[in-house]
């Protein structure tokens, strides 16, 4: 069978209510684009009926539907990783299992890829969730943008489109923690963004506590920067060099106002000696190490995650076949 045209990844964890509703929308929407499609659910380790759900459905429509089962909870993001590395469409669409991303918004992602773009991802302009979901998730967003490079105006919207080639990028990629958009973004050559529609959950809870999204967050600054730990070398050489100074207006002061006549040697050495600025000085020294011991265990972290280190687009060159045969 030819690879189809578009894949659709979809995690589900604990989402029982919403399976029914989501088979119902989601196949007649993907035969209304008029492609050719696969549908990879990957079961997170329920505790509901869910994988029960998902195995079921799968024999109605076997041809197009692909069920992972994960044996235990690792999370959404590790769930989408498990669907690219199943999934063989030249795009891959991802959205959550809860209705939340109207299905019918996918032709939207596909008509900006046919611009050429190889990165859509989705915002969502009227969200539907609480306040203080909305308020976290721009607080987080407003920090994401300050520490890493990755510019993103709603990271929490699961909505998004990109190309075989970032799929298999982000596939390759051995990180244990990861934020699957953010990864992404990183492989991207021509991203984009598009409004889409933004419902209320069809069923159940947000899986998300907040506790789970501060992990969240801290995956995503620490995955895709070292600002954090440069942060204390930064304080550390300003500690420094600000004892430093005061070191020196201190100690010419005293000079100008020590008496070196009839001064014995223990009087004159105090002179030079001023444990509280030391102090500060050496308290700066020792967050700069820390620092400078985080920038080497950063680096360290950078390169066992063995992520792609590039992506290429294209090599354009004489007749690969040609250098094979000589
Ligand atoms: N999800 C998952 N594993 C988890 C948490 C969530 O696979 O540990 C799935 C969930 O089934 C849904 C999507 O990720 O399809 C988004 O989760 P949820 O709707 O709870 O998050 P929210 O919309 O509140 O951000
Ligand atoms: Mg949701």
């Amino acid at each position: 069978m030819p690879a189809p045209q578009l894949s659709v990844v979809i995690p589900v964890f604990n989402e029982e209510g919403s399976l029914p509703e989501l088979f119902a929308r989601l196949y007649p929407a993907l035969d209304g684009l008029g492609v050719s499609y696969e549908v990879i659910f990957v079961n997170d380790g329920s505790r509901d009926r869910s994988a029960a759900l998902l195995r079921e459905h799968r024999q109605h429509r076997p041809e197009t539907t692909t069920v992972v089962l994960f044996n235990a909870n690792y999370g959404q993001h590790q769930a989408i990783v498990a669907g690219f590395e199943r999934s063989t469409g030249e795009r891959v669409v991802t959205m959550d299992a809860d209705l939340q991303n109207p299905p019918e918004e996918i032709a939207k992602l596909l008509a900006a890829m046919d611009k050429g773009h190889d990165y859509v991802g989705g915002v969502r302009r009227h969200r539907e969730d609480s306040w203080w979901r909305r308020f976290a998730s721009r607080a987080m967003n407003r920090l994401r943008e300050r520490f890493t490079h990755i510019r993103m105006t709603d990271q929490g919207c699961m909505l998004r489109a990109y190309s075989r080639e970032i799929v298999d990028a982000v596939a390759e990629s051995r990180e244990v923690s990861t934020f699957i958009p953010a990864l992404a973004y990183t492989f991207a050559a021509n991203p984009t963004e598009v409004d889409v529609a933004h419902a209320e959950r069809v069923a159940g809870t947000s899986n998300y506590s907040l506790y789970k999204l501060i992990r969240l967050n801290f995956d995503l600054i620490t995955g895709f920067s070292l600002v954090p730990l440069q942060l204390f070398s930064m304080f550390g050489m300003l500690v420094s060099a600000l004892a430093l100074l005061a070191y020196v207006a201190v100690i010419v002061y005293r000079l100008f106002l020590f008496d070196w006549n009839g001064a014995d040697w223990k009087e004159a050495t105090a002179v030079f000696w001023d444990r509280d600025i030391l102090a500060f000085f050496l308290i700066g020294m020792m967050l700069f190490g820390l620092g400078l011991i985080g920038e080497y265990v950063g680096r360290i972290y950078q390169q066992v995650r063995s992520r792609p280190r590039y992506t290429i687009r294209a090599v354009l060159e004489r007749d690969a076949r040609k250098r094979h045969d000589g």
